[in-house]
């Protein structure tokens, strides 16, 4: 019989589909080929020399032979950096003036190697470089909440190959965030206790769903995972913001990423994905019921019309399943 399994930090509910479930090595299966990438393209506006293709740099990250990580201003913006955050009300009608930051973080100068190719050192400059972005776009008065995530693959709503992650700075805090800081807070008075150190207790306790483990952070999937495959990178310490993180964390992190990274790209033959920082704004910094965690959603199904029309979710795998599957991938 399937099992419906609740979500205690989105509080969700997924059904996993026991009976359609695939064994891991089917979704690698369906995956296509991708074609191979040459480390330099011509006309990419992100590769090395065609800075004057992009919007004037915000930030970057130097060595000997030129630039190593790379912002700018996403030249198709959401949102305007220029401007005032102008609230109306007509009636019922609420809107707010679209002023934010948009930015792309290009991972490094090689067009071809997606992260989990890349050296720990490299992709501990994009973790410093998502720190530098997040600390400065939280100043900005404007600003609600800062969404640092990363598109990889036509499945996950990349448009450009160049591989390269993003930043969405936005006026309002969405409903969605605020529930999770509410639900959380909630957890803390009725129980006494973060809820996220309570799970990542426990899935160290049970192990089953583990997926990498390294000095500061534990990747596994979730009890009740909304997707196949999808994972959590959870610091061990307890810091509500992301911007709490220390050196010697965020170098551990970018391990712990590449690592995970990379069993997904050698396991499942380099499927899309999408990751992102699930952090508290700034202002919670400290706070003892919020704990920030980078999620991982490899894109492998599509979300269909009973997920739409009801909030649950179908889970075609076995989250144990995934997490041995991806243990069982070695990587360097
Ligand atoms: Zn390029
Ligand atoms: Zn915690």
């Amino acid at each position: 019989m399937p099992e419906l399994r609740h979500n205690l930090l989105t509080r969700e509910w997924v059904i996993i589909a026991t009976e359609r479930a695939k064994r891991p090595e089917e979704f690698a299966a369906e995956k296509k080929e991708r074609k191979a990438v040459p480390a330099f393209v011509p006309t990419c506006p992100f590769c090395p020399g065609n800075e004057k293709l992009t919007p004037p740099e915000t930030y970057a990250v130097r060595g000997a032979s030129g630039w190593r990580v790379r912002v700018t201003p996403n030249k198709f913006a959401v949102l305007s950096y220029e401007g005032q955050r102008v609230r109306s009300f007509q009636g019922i009608r609420r809107t707010v003036s679209g002023v934010g930051i948009h930015e792309v973080i290009i991972d490094s100068p090689d067009h071809s190697k997606s992260l989990a190719l890349l050296s720990d050192a490299q992709a501990g400059l994009i973790i410093q470089t998502y720190l530098n972005r997040f600390l400065f776009a939280s100043q900005d008065p404007r600003i609600e909440q800062v969404t640092i995530f990363k598109n990889h693959g036509e499945a996950a709503g990349t448009s450009l190959m160049h591989p390269h992650s993003q930043m969405i700075a936005a006026p309002v805090i969405t409903s969605q965030l605020r529930d999770r800081l509410m639900n959380a807070l909630q957890h803390f008075d009725e129980y006494g206790e973060c809820i996220f150190c309570h799970v990542l207790d426990q899935e160290l306790r049970e192990g089953t769903r583990i997926v990498y483990e390294s000095d500061h952070f534990v990747a596994f999937v979730q009890f009740a995972a909304l997707t196949p495959f999808s994972m959590l990178i959870m610091p061990r310490r307890h810091m509500a913001c992301f911007s709490e993180i220390s050196d010697a964390e965020a170098a551990d992190l970018a391990g712990n990423l590449r690592h995970t990274l990379a069993k997904l790209y050698f396991g499942l033959g380099d499927p899309d994905f999408n990751y992102t920082i699930r952090t508290a704004p700034t202002e919670y910094t400290g706070v003892k019921y919020y704990h920030w965690y980078l999620s991982v959603i490899p894109r492998l199904t599509k979300m269909a019309g009973f997920e739409l029309g009801s909030g649950m979710f179908i889970n075609v795998s076995l989250p144990e399943e995934n997490a041995r599957f991806l243990r069982k991938i070695i990587v360097e």
